[in-house]
């Protein structure tokens, strides 16, 4: 077990392979012979049966054969030449081309193959013609091909398909020193490793494929998991004590009745902080669904505890809002709330950390600051992340990591639970579906370019009210300069015309300090309007907007247009999203009709997800790389729910997975690189 002898040799060690090929390999990700084990088709070619014309359909390839009845050629233009052929069967006829180079290698080779030919195989997509099927650029036989699926491998020049089939061979003779590594109860389920690494490269049908696929998506899914979840969920946490008299005090304080999700987020706290268990919970809701009071809740049953509680936010401008809301929550129950951010004069934050430290400030709202050097607390027993995705799980995991701090985390981004199992695999999940009673959805219209004016017009009328608007530009990139100016010169000519005497502010992500100066200055209403690229997305609570105007509205993805939208009418006035985009396609139509006819963020999520892909939908973009191997969260994703509990249940039969080594050595081999 796990010293292989040939599994983690060099390609070179294939036939036919030298220093040139390796280096070919290498650009297919194929270095060892496991990689070119779990190198597997693309797709395959389907020589599992010959197909009569009326079974053809327009999607997938077919094989047909039929009587060679007509074959012509003529230059066309380019310097290229058609070669059509025309096969009889059953009755009907199929017409095959050709588009060649002139006295190019190809021309040659199939029309000299042609010529002699009494009856062909062809395998191709195929099309309906007026009468007749065709098929553009088959592949042809001039005998019956073997039947059964042939894989199909992604190539790099200098390498073919054929060489890789064999080099698959090749490595499928030293499978046996692949270990299984899934326990009997789930290979009973999914089948065995060897049998679907071999089913995957070469298999017998369509449903040995499959099977093959499922077994190996699972597998990887697990692992993941595993890898995710060992170690956080046995961690012993701080048991709070149960709801005392400051608790009692804040819920009876509060100026609303709770929501159901709140109330029910509220009981999954309580249970997990009273618990011995370090609690580890995503309170999910959307935005304005009123995460913050979970939040509150958690700090006050904390300080009652004698604990210390830290919360955590992406931005300076966040955490000091953050701050002033906890203060006034807070402020009637004698609780001290302070701040900790970059910007802290020395003396100011040496102030903050002896106060930490000595245990006086119970509650300590900040930024990547908290997560420092020097910081220290006397009993930190409740770490709070808010708009959690703008960290990565290392950060998140950092803060309270030492005093083994019971972590609350909150997401305002709608996330499918597909995604929510594999970015937050580690915590269990609370979520908040409705938006508190009272509130009313945002108006959202699609306005075409040229009606532009008159949207500006009624932002004028609304500041007029003393109310507050934002204006957002899309910048592909940040770094996109052109972008950027186009942005600069807009606001100008906004200014100049129809924004003419109202106090407009600008932001974009190439600012320093200026720019958490003009959002503050927003926020104190000591500006009007706001145009911005899509910095304001995370977290600003201004109850005062409501106008949101989006320009070039079908250049974001859904989920990012619902956000930004959620941004206003958080107050009690009526809410206006206008999307500004000329309606060029269908697509670009659906799509932002999509959004205006739906005000829930999960749908729109899952939309977005299935329109985009997962990378788009966080901004994770991961240089292009998949998470997974042959896993795809969207589509796999019941598959991927399944893995996530196996791997919980087994955890929580074995923690230290002792009764598993091959599985542990596994997951150690693998790590996921989170
Ligand atoms: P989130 O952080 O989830 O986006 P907030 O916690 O900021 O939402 O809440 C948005 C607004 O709704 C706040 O002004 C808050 O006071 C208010 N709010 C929260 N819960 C309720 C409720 N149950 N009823 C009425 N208003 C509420
Ligand atoms: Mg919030």
């Amino acid at each position: 077990m796990g010293t292989s002898k040939w599994l983690d040799k060099e390609v070179t060690v294939l036939p036919g392979v030298g220093a040139n090929r390796r280096q070919l390999l290498a650009k297919l990700g194929l270095y060892t012979l496991r990689d070119v084990l779990y190198g597997f088709p693309r797709t395959y070619q389907d020589f599992t049966r010959v197909w009569s014309p009326d079974e053809l359909r327009e999607e997938g390839e077919y094989l047909v054969t039929g009587e060679l009845v007509e074959l012509t050629e003529r230059p066309i233009s380019g310097g290229r030449r058609l070669v059509q052929a025309s096969l009889h069967m059953d009755g009907s006829y199929l017409r095959l081309t050709w588009f060649l180079v002139h006295r190019g290698r190809g021309y040659t080779y199939i029309y000299n193959r042609l010529k002699g030919a009494k009856r062909l195989w062809a395998y191709g997509h195929a099309k309906r013609a007026l009468v007749e099927w065709e098929m553009n650029s088959p592949e042809f036989f001039l005998r019956q091909p073997k039947l059964g699926l042939t894989p199909v491998y992604p190539l790099v020049a200098g390498i073919t398909n054929k060489m890789r089939i064999s080099w698959a061979q090749f490595a499928l003779e030293h499978l046996d020193e692949l270990y299984e590594c899934l326990p009997s109860h789930l290979t009973a389920k999914y089948g065995d490793r060897h049998t679907a690494i071999r089913d995957m490269h070469f298999p017998g049908s369509w449903a040995a494929q499959k099977k093959a696929r499922t077994r190996l998506v699972f597998e990887e899914f697990f692992l993941f998991h595993l890898g995710l979840q060992s170690g956080v969920a046995q961690a012993d946490g701080w048991p709070h004590k149960v709801d005392g008299p400051l608790v009692k005090r804040f819920l009876e304080g509060l100026p609303f009745r709770l929501t159901v999700g709140q109330a029910q987020s509220i009981a999954d706290v309580r249970a997990d902080m009273e618990s011995t268990a370090r609690m580890g919970r995503l309170i999910q809701g959307e935005v304005g669904s009123g995460k913050t009071v979970v939040a509150q809740y958690a700090a006050v049953k904390a300080v009652e505890s004698g604990g210390q509680v830290a919360i955590m936010v992406p931005t300076e401008v966040l955490a000091r809002q953050m701050a002033d809301r906890f203060r006034d929550a807070f402020q009637h129950l004698g609780i001290e709330v302070d701040l900790l951010v970059g910007s802290l004069t020395k003396k100011n934050r040496e102030e903050v950390l002896k106060r930490l430290q000595n245990g006086e400030l119970q509650v300590v709202v900040g930024t990547h600051a908290l997560i420092t050097e020097g910081v220290e607390f006397k009993k930190l027993t409740l770490a709070i992340v808010d708009e959690q995705h703008r960290f990565g799980v290392e950060q998140r995991q950092a803060l309270g990591a030492s005093s083994g701090a019971d972590m609350l985390v909150m997401s305002a981004t709608p996330i499918p639970r597909s995604l929510a199992l594999t970015m937050y695999g580690d915590l269990d999940v609370s979520t908040i579906r409705e938006l508190p009673r009272g509130r009313k959805p945002v108006d959202t219209r699609l306005i075409h370019p040229s009606q532009r004016e008159r949207v500006y017009t009624f932002v004028t009328s609304r500041v007029k009210q003393g109310e507050q608007a934002f204006v957002v530009f899309p910048l592909v990139e940040e770094s996109d300069k052109l972008d950027l100016k186009a942005a600069v010169q807009e606001m100008e000519r906004l200014k100049a015309g129809p924004l003419r005497g109202v106090r407009v502010g600008l932001v974009h992500g190439q600012m320093g300090k200026e720019k958490d100066e003009i959002l503050q200055a927003f926020y104190r209403h000591e500006l009007d309007v706001l145009v911005a690229t899509t910095v304001i997305e995370v977290g600003m609570n201004i109850p005062r907007a409501t106008v949101m105007v989006i320009e070039n509205a079908d250049r974001f993805g859904l989920a990012q247009l619902h956000q930004l939208r959620g941004r206003v009418g958080r107050g009690d006035k009526q809410g206006y999203c206008f999307l500004i985009a000329d309606l060029k396609t269908d697509t670009v139509r659906a799509r932002l009709n999509a959004i205006r006819n739906s005000n829930d963020g999960f749908l729109i999520a899952e939309e977005d997800l299935k329109l985009r892909g997962p990378g788009d939908l966080l901004g994770l973009r991961q240089s292009g790389q998949p998470m997974f191997l042959l896993g795809d969260i969207v589509a796999d994703q019941e598959l991927l729910i399944i893995a996530a509990e196996a791997a919980k249940a087994l955890l929580g039969q074995d923690p230290e997975l002792d009764e598993y080594p091959t599985l542990k050595e596994e997951l150690n081999r693998q790590r996921p690189a989170v």
